[in-house]
């Protein structure tokens, strides 16, 4: 056997569950399509083809959008609306238009500027802008694409089942993709990044962080991508390749009888486990795309205020939230006040300090803005009237800061009765999401109705590592020891004082972690509607005893890595 055709196993960690079997194919990198030779004669034709070129992908960008909508509903809304706005960016359009002018092709200027863009926002030192990086690229790298007449994923339709090898893939690549594509390789990007939970929602299985993977693999070799364990083996072995295959159409009947199964979420002895819905925007809210969701259990109430000129009125608002309740009601809704700060700015106008990940983010800010607060208050409230809406507070640190929140709230109340609002009882929770919470949650449990765990930054602040870092999986620590005792902590305080436990960070989904989270006691999971099937299918599968036994293994063990072993015996 030569060299080239030997099996090879790459590493990297797995964004999207399952099994794809194809032919590799490289995607090549936009830069190096750009030739710089020829110089246009005329820029003003060359300006005309930019600014024709910048056109069709902004309508592209629109149709994109309006496909996730449709395909994966209202929880992944709003990816592309960055995209839409930075390509509309006048002061990048007159940089690109003076390159152009001074004599240089459109795709030169272009990736010019684009390039400076994205170099200039990746050395930032605020992760919001650096966050940014790999979308400036992505519209640099589109608009390039346009102007060459070579279009990125749709290359490959037609060309029979192949495995995406890339160095960076965006939203955008994926947004629209053809459907012989069964698998992504990656080099960069974090399982929390916008690409990952498209791959995830969209079922094909992804790969991330596999070094140099770009370089290293063959055009055309047949592979095998296993998004759960973070393998792609190129070239497998007769044996490997039939085992891959067994594998992947187990897990395809598996998913199919997931999706057609309307049976209720319970174990086999019995405990109902209710499964909510995440969303962040109303836009094409069809509770048919629910799969069957018990409700919303956390409307990110953020994102209505994101991509505006202008922040929504409480008339505006008050008509989202009253959407929502009315198109789930009788099942509940729970909506959370706006959680600005990290990578989710205030709108322009409100006074934001330092509004990073530890600065005035989440019940600190609308507590600095009282006005602000009692007119999204207001808003929720009225909403409430339809009698199945709950209220609850992001970031809350403890009982002082949910005692504040809960008397604006009060006053908020107050004054709508006043003015003649006929508003019923609100049920009050605390997304717990910082240590501090977790360890008080005996004190918080006494004066809330309920928690949700929000587990994405329960694990940031618990660990001190960044939930965007595509490093932190490869450390494997999901589930740490510390993590699992403040569940516990958390569960315990609340069913004390009998209040329910949702969580409803992306652990809820998370196969490895449901028979824990079920075992500690957690009474409800919320998630993006895409996970419900497989979810609800995971925990029929499960018995509430053993989930319980397995709880208390968990416990007692001092590492993630041994933490991990037994829940994957487990579920062996
Ligand atoms: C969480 O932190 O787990 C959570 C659900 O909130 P968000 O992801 O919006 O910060
Ligand atoms: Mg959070």
């Amino acid at each position: 056997m030569d060299n080239t055709s030997a099996s090879k196993v790459f590493k990297g960690v797995g964004a999207s569950k399952g099994v794809g079997v194809g032919r590799i194919f490289i995607l090549q990198d936009y830069g190096s399509l750009v030739s710089r030779k020829a110089l246009p004669d005329r820029p003003e034709a060359e300006l005309l083809r930019y600014r024709a070129a910048k056109e069709r992908v902004w309508l592209r960008f629109r149709q994109d959008a309006a496909h996730i909508f449709k395909e994966l509903g209202p929880g992944n809304g709003n990816i592309l609306d960055v995209h839409a706005l930075i390509l509309k960016d006048q002061v990048l359009n007159q940089e690109i238009e003076l390159l152009i002018n001074n004599g240089k092709k459109a795709e030169v200027a272009v990736e010019t500027v684009f390039r400076e863009l994205s170099d200039r926002q990746k050395l930032a030192k605020n992760e919001y802008l650096q966050e940014r990086f790999t979308v400036s690229r992505d519209i640099g790298r589109q608009l390039v694409i346009e102007l060459l007449g070579v279009h990125r994923l749709e290359v490959v339709r037609g060309k029979g089942d192949v495995i995406i090898v890339a160095r960076e893939l965006t939203p955008f690549a994926l947004a629209e993709h053809p459907d012989n594509i069964k698998g992504f390789a990656v080099q960069t990007g974090g399982p929390t990044g916008h690409a990952a939970i498209l791959a995830r929602a969209y079922n094909i299985p992804m790969v991330l962080g596999i070094p140099d993977i770009e370089k290293a693999a063959q055009d055309g070799a047949q592979a095998v991508l296993n998004g759960s364990t973070g393998e792609l083996i190129i070239n497998p072995l007769p044996e490997v390749l039939a085992d891959s295959l067994r594998l992947r159409d187990r897990e395809l009947v598996a998913a199919d009888k997931a999706r057609a199964e309307n049976a209720s979420p319970q174990t086999k002895d019995g405990r109902r486990v209710d499964l909510l819905m995440n969303i962040e925007t109303t836009r094409n809210l069809d509770v048919s795309n629910a799969n069957g969701a018990d409700g919303v259990g956390l409307f990110r109430s953020e994102f209505l205020f994101m991509h505006r000129e202008t922040p929504p009125t409480e008339e505006d608002q008050f008509r989202e939230f009253e959407k929502v309740a009315k198109a789930f009601f009788p099942r509940k809704v729970v909506i959370r006040t706006v959680d600005f700060g990290g990578d989710k700015q205030p709108p322009a106008g409100l006074e934001t300090g330092n509004s990073s990940y530890s600065g005035l983010r989440g019940i600190r800010f609308c507590l600095a803005h009282e006005e602000f607060f009692e007119t999204h208050l207001r808003a929720i409230l009225r909403a409430g009237a339809a009698g199945n809406v709950s209220v609850m507070f992001p970031m809350v640190p403890g009982l002082e800061t949910f005692r504040k929140a809960k008397a604006l709230l009060k006053k908020a109340k107050d004054k709508l009765e006043a003015e003649g609002f006929k508003l019923g009882a609100m049920r009050t929770g605390i997304m717990i999401e910082v240590p501090s919470a977790a360890l008080t949650a005996g004190a918080l449990a006494r004066e809330a109705d309920f928690f949700s765990i929000g587990t994405n930054d329960l694990l940031q602040y618990t660990l001190g590592i960044d939930r965007e870092d595509s490093s932190y999986s490869g450390y494997g620590l999901f589930l740490p020891p510390s993590m699992i005792q403040l569940v516990q902590l958390v569960v315990e305080s609340a069913h004390e004082r009998k209040k329910p436990v949702a969580v409803c960070g992306e652990l809820a989904h998370h196969t490895l972690a449901v028979p824990l989270l079920i075992g500690l006691g957690v009474d409800e999971l919320s998630m993006d509607a895409s996970h419900i099937p497989a979810t609800r299918h995971d925990i029929r599968a499960l018995s509430y005893a053993a989930c319980r036994e397995l709880a208390q293994k968990a416990l007692a063990l001092e590492t993630p890595a041994e933490i991990r072993e037994l829940l994957k015996n487990a579920l062996k």
